[in-house]
């Protein structure tokens, strides 16, 4: 299908900014994408990526990239890196590069100003007793027993937290709200607690750490973010977020706005989840082509361009919704269409012999690099005597429908000349492992002198100077099509698909596949479009499946 160019309607992000941009209520706009640097960047950051950094352009203003790094017990450098890469590689760059800890000092100031306000307070109770009187949606929580501290003795205790002298878990900081409110995130959370782990960038400066609903507002603040975008999931800390700046000093005040996060057909989206697909070995890595993350998809063969272009064509809305992955298979087929390398690979071979075949004679014929684009010219592709052809192309008792090559039946060998099966050789186990044909020297080019028709075209590959390559095929990672419809008592682990992965050791391909560059993109003909991997060397090819020929979603909706 084509997709529409034409004008759409703003989304609802877009309206509430041209409308602050017009009444003056933002001079101009900020926004932000805030990671938490505890895992690699998947395709639902994708969206939020290209929303916030698309909505910076499209309405001239900034967009910061922002590491969310207040709890140093997941966080590490790798994913710092890693995050940047995947970024710049979609296309984007931040004005600033910003991190929450940079801000710890100011936060610490903000929580001494809540306390001797009255605002907060330290707690001993355990995690334990602050979750039971937490009470429920129907059920008020309780005051703790510590809750009515002086500002003196709060100031003191907090400090001493800050300084070392207790234990982990045994004193928290919590802001005092109302423990009877009907939105449970107002129920004196929890602001900071006790953590002795050295940081990613600040070290052992500090054994406090601010919770995340606690900073984020005020990171918002601090960076002049005048539309803070988050997931649906935040719309009840809204009030939260809203409470914590009300009650300091900011230099500015931000707004949250939430929209629906991105779920996939057959596909897992939680950074936590996936790490333990990469330690378990599950996966080979973070990068390995099934996974869902920005260097998967980049490894499996992707696009920019088609990762920004579904971001597109999913929009923007306030409702969760399930997206089929067969559109992201769809809008990366329409641009490789156009741009992909043709080539010839025989993923799973047989020998065929053509006995007319004058010995020693090697023919060369012309074949397109792209139909879908003039430019891409055209190569020489050489054929011989012995030749291989896909395995699935023959059958001994051809089923109706089944227009390849049969016993007696005759093909045409693209670019090439027009064969016929005469004979069938097999093995002990009565496996075929060879095919005797012959072929119409006459048919060079691949039509008949005598006009007669040829059903089937078959790719080849010619024994003269095929190169053996290894070949990746890739189906979903999990069976189950929506992954919360997981059954009670299973877990997600339960619904991997042992079929995932096919590893093809003794594919043929012509000679300028074996060339190829890592991550450069190929179509091979008949079967699907294809990238080199990493390590791919001319003498020893390894190609991704990126993405099959066929287009489910293209043709159902087109
Ligand atoms: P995960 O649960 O996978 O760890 P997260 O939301 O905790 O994701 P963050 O690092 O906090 O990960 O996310 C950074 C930004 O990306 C946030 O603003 C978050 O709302 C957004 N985001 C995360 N997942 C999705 C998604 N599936 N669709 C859209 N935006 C998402
Ligand atoms: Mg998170």
């Amino acid at each position: 299908m084509a997709f529409d160019e034409g004008s759409r309607s703003l989304n609802f992000l877009e309206e509430i900014i041209t409308k602050d941009l017009q009444n003056g209520t933002a001079k101009s706009i900020v926004t932000r994408f805030p990671p938490e640097p505890n895992g690699y960047l998947h395709i639902g950051h994708a969206k939020s990526i290209c929303l916030n950094f698309g909505l910076a352009k499209q309405f001239g203003g900034k967009c910061n990239l922002r590491f969310d790094d207040t709890n140093p017990a997941k966080e590490e450098t790798e994913y710092v890196e890693s995050i940047m890469n995947d970024v710049r590689w979609l296309g984007f760059e931040w004005a600033r590069l910003c991190y929450a800890s940079d801000y710890f000092d100011q936060f610490y100031k903000w929580a001494i100003d809540l306390i001797e306000s009255g605002k907060a307070y330290v707690d001993d109770q355990s995690a334990e007793d602050i979750r039971r009187s937490r009470g429920t949606l129907t059920k008020p929580g309780e005051n703790s027993p510590y809750r009515d501290r002086s500002a003196e003795e709060n100031l003191d205790l907090f400090r001493r937290m800050t300084e070392g002298e207790f234990e982990e878990g045994s004193k928290v900081l919590r802001a005092k709200i109302d423990m009877s409110s009907s939105n449970l995130n107002m129920r004196d959370p929890v602001i900071y607690r006790i953590l002795k782990r050295s940081h990613h960038r600040t070290g052992d400066k500090w054994c406090v750490y601010p919770m995340y609903d606690f900073a984020h507002g005020y990171e918002d603040a601090i960076e002049g973010v005048t539309h803070s975008v988050c997931t649906l999931e935040f719309q009840d800390h809204r009030p939260l977020y809203e409470w914590f700046i009300d009650n300091v000093d900011v230099p500015h005040v931000p707004h949250q706005y939430e929209f629906a996060r991105l779920n996939l057909t057959y596909t897992m989206m939680s950074k936590r989840k996936l790490l333990e697909l990469v330690a378990s070995g599950i996966v080979s890595g973070w990068d390995d082509p099934r996974m869902p993350t920005i260097c998967g998809f980049r490894r499996r063969g992707y696009t920019p361009a088609s990762i920004r272009r579904f971001c597109k064509e999913i929009g923007v809305a306030k409702a969760d919704s399930m997206v089929e992955v067969e559109l992201l298979h769809h809008c990366l087929r329409e641009e490789l269409n156009k741009t992909a390398q043709r080539g010839m690979a025989v993923l799973r071979p047989l020998k065929v012999v053509l006995e007319n075949w004058p010995d020693g004679f090697v023919d060369e014929l012309d074949a397109e690099n792209n139909p879908e684009d003039e430019k891409a010219g055209a190569r020489k592709v050489r054929i011989g005597k012995e030749i291989y052809i896909e395995k699935d192309d023959f059958m001994e008792e051809p089923v109706k429908g089944f227009f390849r090559l049969a016993p007696d039946r005759e093909v045409r060998l693209k670019y090439a000349y027009i064969i016929k099966c005469r004979e069938v050789i097999k093995n002990e186990n009565g496996d075929v492992i060879e095919l005797r044909c012959s072929v119409d020297m006459e048919s060079r080019g691949g039509d008949a002198p005598d006009g007669r028709k040829i059903k089937g075209t078959l790719h080849w590959a010619w024994a003269g100077e095929a190169v053996k390559a290894k070949v990746n095929l890739y189906g979903h990672l999990f069976t189950l099509k929506n992954m919360s419809d997981m059954e009670e008592g299973k877990d997600y682990k339960d619904y991997l698909d042992p079929s995932s992965l096919t590893v093809l050791e003794n594919a043929l391909v012509e000679p300028i596949l074996a060339k190829a560059e890592p991550l450069e993109k190929f179509q091979f003909m008949r079967h699907g479009y294809f990238c080199a991997d990493f390590g791919s060397t001319p003498e020893m090819p390894v190609f991704n499946l990126t993405v099959s020929l066929k287009d489910s979603w293209g043709r159902q909706n087109r």
